[in-house]
């Protein structure tokens, strides 16, 4: 079954069972300043469940576009590394404004993965709320799941709350067992690990309670249901691969990156991982840009700038000197032109910016990379394995490498970072900046972004609110 196919039958199940279909949003929040990106498909939903919205419906379901990369949900550093960690994924869920609760939200997900999916019911394992009785009981004595895979876990993966204040409550998590040879070792369970061999497919949130400013919680009038599922994990368990990157979604994009450098996946254990770095990459940064983010050096551009500058080094280990990432995210909106056509329409423009900000860092990544490496051999002689923050700081001042690229870098040589260095280092030319303003070619290239921008985005974004994905999934 095709990441495809199992979007539209997810949508459909939920269809057949009352929920509106809602198209997945842009990836820039529009009317929320404490969030980064759109990292969950109910966050187009918050005012909804705030109470503040409402609209003709209270049962919805959606595969929403999501980035975790930067912010409070960061997963950039897990990319490549786990087998189920993107940058930029697709969520799959179902939600309740105050229509159904627990028991329907249960039945609905076991019914999807064990019926619709067929999924073998022995495999799969559930977390609750340590002090969740109800759910407990439902998945016990109504699902039928033995004590022994029905997991009470604590506050940190199983309490689910929307900020400080505001509505919160307990979780329920499904997950897969993959085996033993997914096991990083010692008996790991559930909980006590972080390793791929307990895949968590499915996060249910019961909202239940609202927390005031003193901590009080109290029931909610209306309690809600969020849920939330990564397409990517359950595509690979449906198509009996072990990881993500061997699901459709991505292998394609791995196929074509094999096609252009000419080296197989599987090959080698440092080529791979640079496969699936630029595969993970060049979808965060395709649907980024196509979504109205441009390359900067702050906020939400630069996020956009770290994760495109640590593809182009992934690009340039595959043997790549020319830049390549531009012909990547083309590929990456036309393969989901089908779910995402709006996007698949910018391709054009996502192109011309991605080879803009490649061309230029390129450039300067040879060298850069040249100073690091003289520098790691300096500190190894001398029996040191903390890089100077002056360093780190010309790197990213004079050589356009972000600290996170540089540590990224630097990690396989167990060297570390002196960040505060760095950062005495950055504030002290922001005195200088301060005292003494000229333009610099960061300004410069801004200006051409912005140019092109409006040439290109004109004809696209009439705003963020007609800026859904109308798909035609359905
Ligand atoms: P994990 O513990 O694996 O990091 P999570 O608990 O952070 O996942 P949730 O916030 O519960 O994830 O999100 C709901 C679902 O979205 C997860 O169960 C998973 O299927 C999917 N998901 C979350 N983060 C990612 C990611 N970075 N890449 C791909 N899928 C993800
Ligand atoms: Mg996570
Ligand atoms: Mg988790
Ligand atoms: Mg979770």
């Amino acid at each position: 079954m095709t990441g495809n196919e199992i979007r539209t039958r997810f949508l459909q199940f939920f269809q057949q069972r009352g929920h509106s279909v809602v198209p997945s949003s842009a990836l820039i929040p529009h009317n929320d300043p404490t969030l980064l990106f759109i990292n969950a498909g109910m966050n187009q939903f918050k005012d909804v469940f705030l109470g503040r919205e409402k609209r003709d419906y209270t049962r919805a379901t959606s595969a929403q576009k999501c980035v975790r990369a930067g912010g409070k949900h960061n997963d950039l550093e897990n990319v490549g590394q786990t087998a189920r960690h993107h940058t930029f994924f697709e969520m799959l869920g179902n939600f309740s404004f105050g229509d159904y609760f627990k028991h329907d939200a249960i039945t609905y997900a076991w019914q999807f993965l064990t019926e619709e999916m067929r999924l073998p019911k022995d495999k799969l394992w559930v977390t609750v709320f340590r002090e969740d009785d109800e759910a407990y009981g439902i998945w016990r004595d109504q699902i039928g799941i033995p004590e022994e895979r029905l997991i009470r876990m604590g506050e940190k993966d199983n309490f689910w709350s929307m900020g400080d204040t505001g509505p919160c409550g307990p979780c329920s998590e499904i997950l897969i067992d993959q085996g033993e040879s997914m096991s990083c070792g010692a008996n790991c369970g559930i909980g006590d690990c972080d390793c791929d061999r307990y895949l968590e497919l499915w996060n249910l949130v019961f909202m239940q309670f609202n927390r005031d400013a003193d901590g009080t919680m109290s029931p909610l009038p209306k309690p809600s249901i969020d849920t939330g599922m990564g397409l990517e994990r359950i595509s690979a368990v449906m198509q009996g691969v072990q990881s993500n990157y061997d699901c459709d979604l991505l292998r394609g994009i791995i196929a074509y990156v094999e096609e252009l450098s000419g080296k197989r996946y599987g090959d080698d254990a440092a080529h791979d991982m640079s496969m699936r770095v630029i595969a993970d990459h060049s979808r965060a940064t395709a649907f980024l840009i196509a979504d109205g983010v441009l390359p900067s050096n702050e906020g939400r551009g630069y996020v956009l700038r770290r994760i495109m500058r640590r593809a182009a080094r992934h690009a340039k280990m595959l043997g790549f000197a020319e830049p390549v990432l531009y012909r990547t995210a083309t590929f990456v909106l036309q393969s989901m032109a089908d779910a995402y056509p709006e996007p698949a329409q910018r391709a054009d423009y996502v192109a011309r910016i991605v080879k803009l900000e490649e061309e230029r860092f390129i450039q300067t990544l040879d060298n850069g990379l040249r100073i690091l490496t003289e520098e790691v051999e300096r500190l190894k002689a001398a029996g040191a394995n903390t890089l100077p923050g002056g360093v780190a700081f010309k790197l990213y001042d004079t050589f356009g490498f972000p600290l996170d690229l540089t540590a990224d870098i630097l990690r396989s040589e167990n060297v570390i970072i002196d960040e505060q260095g760095f950062e005495a280092c950055m504030e002290e030319q922001r005195q200088k900046a301060r005292e003494h303003w000229k333009g610099s070619g960061e300004e410069a290239i801004a200006g051409i972004y912005r140019q092109l921008a409006e040439e290109g985005i004109k004809s696209f974004f009439t705003g963020y609110d007609t800026l859904s994905d109308r798909s035609d999934i359905l």
